[in-house]
């Protein structure tokens, strides 16, 4: 754990008690501040209470009086699309928001480093898409190559339940929008900006309030080193304001794309991954075999990991090595069986529609299992990503209108997903891939995307 610095003998309010929060609680403690716990859920209350915390309600007059911080989880809205009730009276009173990567930030580093000879170093990642995967690689070509890491953050570990550092740590930190957006230290070594697209935007009132809430991790703490997606317009107005000049190598600009330029590139083409320097490449990989990374756009996020590991000194052969022993995180473009000559593939976690066109593109002849509770704007504009696709079958409550928002794919309305694995096994031929990519929440028939993913392996598994 993280003794959070910085508030010895003060009051510090923790809104929302689930697994962050809780763990903030003990965090405050550990650092000497009294933690006054509050959540709308009673069960969450009473839990946090059987840890000996202290439940201190937000309504009466004085529940704000003598605070020095509300601490908030990343799931309720300071903002957009309302403001939460308890959120809006602490602004109102004066009392500083904040969240726990906030405090983690400022109180990572203490005294003790003094004594190190490397100090530890952070790396955050951010993106609309790929964070889980980039920050999982990252973490696994390190520990593979020998550095001491800890993985935290959105994956992995609450921040403040990692162990304090040791000499030469290196942290990998996938954060969210809802994390940086608010967080009032964000402070890493080095910054990654995989993407963007839009998702989330009544989180934020809208793409502007999206980007903004993502670029805070580079311009709030000035990293030594950004790494960014230049494919969105985004990525290269923000690789221009980290940059003083082309040549500047404190930025690396990661693309899908041919990129030439004086400065530090790293791209992912075609199956290669190529890195350049001041004009020249100085390394190349062959990632078109690689198990745990398939398709263009885990191409990337190699490019992202590889150029982070890159900044910490490891040579493109052990960060090859890394890419060749890693296997993928579930629910991913995950490879979860093969029989009579066709493969299954989960992707629950394609649940917008820029993670479902990837997904479509990284396989032929594909058997689309998709559905579930549609975002804003529909899936039409998937149309040009389906042309890998065989025929459809949809599930979950967006089904019929799924069907009718891309009227020229073959498609079957299933609504669920026995009945669609059903369909799509029956009728699925040698070389075709079923696939789940829902392009949309899970949350209509399941508790979240996990859910989902168990649920079609479990259905999978049923026909052999
Ligand atoms: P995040 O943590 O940002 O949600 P994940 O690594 O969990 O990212 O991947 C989320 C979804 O996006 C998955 O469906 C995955 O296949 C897809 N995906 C992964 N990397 C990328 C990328 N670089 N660009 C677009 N989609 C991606």
């Amino acid at each position: 754990m993280i003794p959070v610095q910085g508030y010895t003998d003060q009051r510090v309010i923790v809104l929302g008690l689930g697994r962050s929060g809780l763990a903030t609680a003990h965090a405050l403690r550990a650092g000497g501040a009294e933690a006054l716990c509050w959540d709308d859920n009673e069960a969450a209350r009473d839990r946090t209470e059987e840890e000996g915390f202290k439940i201190h309600k937000l309504t009466g007059p004085e529940a704000f009086t003598d605070v020095a911080a509300l601490i908030t989880s990343p799931g309720i809205p300071h903002l957009y699309p309302t403001t939460n009730p308890h959120i809006a009276r602490a602004m109102a009173a004066g009392v500083p928001v904040d969240n726990d990567i906030g405090l983690f930030f400022r109180s990572f580093a203490t005294r003790d480093w003094d004594r190190f000879d490397t100090t530890p170093r952070v790396i955050a990642i951010t993106g609309s898409n790929g964070k889980s995967t980039t920050s999982a690689l990252l973490h696994h070509i390190l520990e593979e190559a020998g550095h001491r890491t800890q993985l935290a953050g959105n994956i992995g570990r609450g921040v403040l339940d990692i162990d304090p550092a040791e000499d030469g740590d290196v942290v990998v930190l996938e954060l969210s929008s809802y994390q940086t957006d608010l967080a009032r230290a964000l402070t890493p070594d080095v910054a990654v900006f995989t993407n963007l697209t839009p998702d989330h935007l009544d989180r934020h009132g809208g793409m502007g309030g999206y980007f903004a809430a993502k670029a805070r991790l580079f311009t709030q703490g000035a990293p030594d080193r950004s790494i960014i997606g230049v494919d969105e317009p985004e990525g290269v107005y923000l690789a221009n304001q980290m940059a003083t000049g082309a040549s500047d190598d404190r930025v690396i600009r990661i693309s899908g794309a041919k990129l030439t330029g004086p400065g530090w590139i790293v791209t992912a083409r075609k199956g290669f991954l190529a890195e350049s320097r001041k004009g020249r490449q100085v390394a190349s990989i062959d990632l078109r075999n690689v198990p745990g990374l398939p398709g263009a756009h885990n191409h990337l996020n190699a490019a992202c990991a590889y150029a982070a590991a890159r900044t910490l000194g490891l040579a493109p052969r052990a960060i090859e090595a890394g890419f060749a022993s890693f296997k993928g995180l579930p629910h991913r473009s995950q490879i979860v069986g093969q029989a009579g000559g066709v493969t299954f593939v989960n992707d629950s976690k394609a649940t917008n529609l820029d993670s479902a066109a990837k997904a479509l593109a990284a396989f032929d002849n594909i058997r689309w299992i998709a559905g579930g509770l549609e975002k804003e704007g529909g899936i039409g504009a998937l149309a040009e990503a389906t042309s890998t696709v065989r025929k459809a079958y949809y599930i979950g409550r967006s089904a019929a209108e799924f069907a009718l928002e891309l009227p020229e794919l073959d498609h079957a309305v299933c609504e669920t997903m026995a009945r669609a694995v059903a369909q799509a096994v029956a009728e699925a031929e040698p070389g075709d891939t079923v696939l789940l990519a829902p392009a949309a929440a899970s949350f209509d028939q399941y508790d979240n995307f996990e859910r989902r993913g168990e649920d079609f392996m479990a259905e999978v598994a049923k026909h052999f």
